[in-house]
């Protein structure tokens, strides 16, 4: 009988609607006769505030790509109780799936919350567990990992929102430390984000006081980092124990920095697979890029992005992508389809990976 894969989309984070794009994809794939004969989908669909859906109701998003908001039990949320419980029933469905696919980008989906609920479910789910999710999530608990296996990378300060916020004696110093070791221009980051949401380039005092203001908004922990002037270069790996990396691509655009807009606007960027660079580089990339994997103790799928100075032949690593985004013309499945696996046989293989990973225990 067909595996029942449970597509697990939308979310809280402000990656929604790429989720939605990606879960789209994702569906495309396993509609192929190929997939069809292997696996049904069941969609769960996870509303901005947090609401789970099964049913038609998913099945109308991922056909027409459109965010929905049930809003009836916003009315009864005037209950406490009830808007508690609300958050916590999960459809019926939810039993009926033997393998879950989580399509979630950002916090609580890509930082090993809801891997922990699938966890405690005791079903299997593409990609990795809570460790790898969470520290690939986190920049500066990724950068702790990252150094621990040896992997170059700019300098950095890790910074909490307590410190930004606190009183106006600790404050400049901490601007003062920043100014000295890191210089501008820097990046002010949310420490637990995805899609460049709340990253700022900051060049000036002024800036970088109302950078780290803007990003403590959006996190309790906060990130800044040495800006370098580089090309850059992302690898895609793919296995649990056994893992292997893709080709080499690169991104092109003329904007500042790969900001949301020059992500999600059409044409903004351009990605060149595989990317134009000398061998060694590119064998050195996905060296590096199957370290980074295991630093963090990723399984199943990530994305692993760096900046290559090609002037000192220089290759750092910037960041790893436990769910990177999954639309057809998304970095991830596209360094596959060059590498020789296709989209729907690269979902076929996560679906198998996650069986696998579950089967022996781990
Ligand atoms: P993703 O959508 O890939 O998850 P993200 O939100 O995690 O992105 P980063 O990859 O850390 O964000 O940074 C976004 C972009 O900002 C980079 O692709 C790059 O253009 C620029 N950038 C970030 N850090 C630096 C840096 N230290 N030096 C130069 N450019 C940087
Ligand atoms: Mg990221
Ligand atoms: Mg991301
Ligand atoms: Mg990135």
């Amino acid at each position: 009988s067909k595996l029942r894969v449970g597509l697990l989309f939308g979310g809280r984070s402000g990656e929604h609607e790429v989720s939605i794009s990606s879960a789209r994809a994702i569906a495309l794939a396993l509609s192929t006769q190929q997939n069809a004969n292997k696996y049904e989908i069941l969609p769960f669909y996870i509303q901005k505030d947090g609401c789970w859906l099964a049913g038609e109701i998913p099945q109308k998003v991922l056909e027409s790509g459109i965010p929905y908001l049930e809003t009836q039990h916003q009315l009864d949320s005037n209950s406490k109780t009830q808007a508690l419980l609300k958050r916590w029933q999960s459809p019926l469905q939810v039993a009926e799936v033997d393998v879950w696919f989580p399509v979630l980008h950002g916090p609580n989906g890509e930082d090993g919350t809801i891997q922990g609920l699938l966890t405690l479910m005791q079903v299997p789910f593409v990609g990795s567990g809570v460790l790898g999710s969470a520290l690939g999530m986190d920049k500066i608990a990724m950068k702790m990992a990252f150094a621990q296996a040896g992997l170059p990378q700019v300098k950095y300060k890790g910074l909490t929102r307590a410190q930004v916020w606190s009183n106006p004696c600790v404050f400049p110093k901490l601007c003062d430390e920043i100014e000295a070791t890191l210089g501008y221009p820097c990046f002010v980051k949310p420490a637990n984000l995805g899609s460049s949401v709340g990253i700022a380039k900051v060049r000036s005092r002024q800036e970088l006081e109302n950078a780290l203001d803007n990003a403590a908004g959006y996190d309790r922990r906060l990130i800044v980092e040495a800006g370098v002037v580089a090309r850059e270069v992302e690898c895609a790996v793919l296995g649990n124990d056994q893992t292997q990396a893709s080709v080499v691509g690169e991104i092109s655009f003329n904007s500042d920095f790969y900001d949301y807009e020059t992500k999600y606007t059409q044409g903004k960027a351009d990605l060149l697979i595989p990317a134009q660079l000398p061998d060694a580089i590119s064998r050195q990339i996905q060296e590096m890029a199957l370290q980074a994997f295991a630093a963090v103790d990723a399984a199943g799928l990530a994305r692993v992005d760096f900046f290559y100075v090609e002037a000192t032949g220089e290759i750092l690593i910037n960041e790893i992508n436990t769910l990177p985004g999954f639309t057809a013309t998304s970095m991830y499945p596209q360094l596959w389809a060059d590498s020789g696996i296709s989209f729907s046989e690269l979902v076929d293989r996560l679906i198998q990976l996650a069986m696998e990973r579950h089967s022996v225990g781990e």
